[in-house]
């Protein structure tokens, strides 16, 4: 017997905000409809799947060639689109379909196993879960309680045998609130599975939140990461420190622009990440990064702090050095941060001090800097 799996990736999601229909965005580094689809590929009792994407749009999901996954363009209706993922389907009467919405992407397998348990003494059956909230029927101004007891709210994937659903689907009116509708119309008998908050559709745009939460496969605590580094002096007449021009009676040395300072927050950045370090992102034997802005560097680190799913929360600087003097220059150093982070001023910190005539630093050779900087766990972006 097959199991086939209609995925239907339909709606514009426009209650969710943003541009982009809501199955399309991303959510912990790939696409809403993508983690369902995986789940679905992935499982060893389904065969073949197939993927309904809303006409004219099929380029814009990106899916590996498969030979067990079809994708077609959905109709107007849900229920035409669902009808068009079975008819390409095409399976045998008696085999199994999964129906399922692409905007409910915590799918796992455990799930699938319990609607083809399920199916082996039932017609259909889907996840449910039982309200616990109270009800109340609101109408004109007037508040009715209504009893809970015998109610459940009925998620997705829905199984059914194939010639049930398609017969049932063939016939039915517009407007069904889901699939087991149509046949609970003929009088199927339905079995609910343990429905999941993982399973929740996503609706609102707060609800990519709440997933994220619910997806990520470990708790994510908030990191902090350290950073060191040198320069020395060369012949100049001024330094960079966090993008800031200060005159000096010498320069620093360095393929970059030599930015200590930056160099040490960056580091922190990809110490926090576990990411390697400066080098390794940036190595001073490429071309591309003579005389670089060290703002290119802080970039790139945290555009990946945002891909990892964490924010950067502060950062704390300090320059170690008898000269230049930095208390001068703390204030534009603060705010030259903050403008590439992104960060409010007032969670920056840039100190400085010397040691004592003591080191390299202390003989004027060179300026050395270290930082911290910490993460908190961040949902991604969401468009
Ligand atoms: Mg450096």
């Amino acid at each position: 017997m097959t199991v086939g799996a209609v995925l239907v990736a339909g709606g514009s999601g426009q209650r969710a905000g943003g541009d982009v229909p809501k199955q399309l965005r991303p959510l912990l580094g790939r696409a809403v409809f993508g983690w369902s689809l995986a789940a679905l590929m992935g499982h060893p009792r389904i065969g073949p799947v197939v993927l309904v994407v809303p006409a004219g749009s099929r380029a814009a999901y990106d899916v590996a060639a498969d030979p067990a996954l079809r994708v077609v363009e959905g109709g107007k209706s849900r229920s035409q689109s669902v009808r068009r993922g079975l008819a390409a389907l095409a399976l045998d009467p008696d085999d199994l379909v999964l129906i399922h919405d692409a905007a409910r992407p915590g799918l796992q397998a455990a799930d699938i196993d319990a609607l083809l348990e399920a199916l082996q003494t039932w017609d259909a059956a889907a996840p449910g879960l039982a309200v616990s909230d109270a009800l109340k029927r609101c109408t004109g101004g007037t508040m009715q309680s209504v009893p809970r007891e015998s109610l459940f709210r009925v998620q997705t994937p829905q199984a059914f045998r194939f010639g049930q659903i398609t017969a049932a689907l063939s016939g039915a009116e517009a407007g069904l609130v889901d699939d087991l509708a149509a046949v609970e119309h003929l009088g199927a008998r339905v079995h609910l599975t343990e429905g999941r908050a993982r399973l929740s559709k996503l609706t609102y745009a707060g609800d990519f939140e709440t997933m994220t939460r619910l997806l990520r496969p470990h708790p994510m605590l908030p990191r902090v990461g350290t950073g060191y580094d040198v320069h020395a002096f060369e012949a100049g007449d001024h330094v960079t420190l966090c993008g800031c021009r200060i005159p000096h009676t010498a320069g620093l040395a360095g393929h970059s622009d030599a930015d200590v300072a930056w160099h040490a927050l960056t580091d922190a950045i990809f110490g926090a990440l576990a990411l390697g370090d400066l080098g390794d992102h940036f190595p001073p034997s490429d071309p591309r990064w003579k005389g670089a802005d060290s703002a290119v560097f802080l970039t790139e680190a945290l555009r990946l702090i945002d891909a990892r799913g964490y924010r950067l929360e502060s950062c704390d600087l300090t320059l170690i050095c008898e000269a230049p003097k930095v208390k001068p220059h703390r204030a534009a150093m603060i705010a030259r941060t903050a403008d590439v982070t992104g960060l409010p001023a007032d969670r920056i910190s840039v100190k400085a001090t010397t040691t004592e005539g003591l080191g390299f630093t202390g003989r004027r050779e060179g300026i050395a800097a270290q930082a911290i900087a910490m993460l908190s766990p961040h949902p991604p972006m969401q468009d």
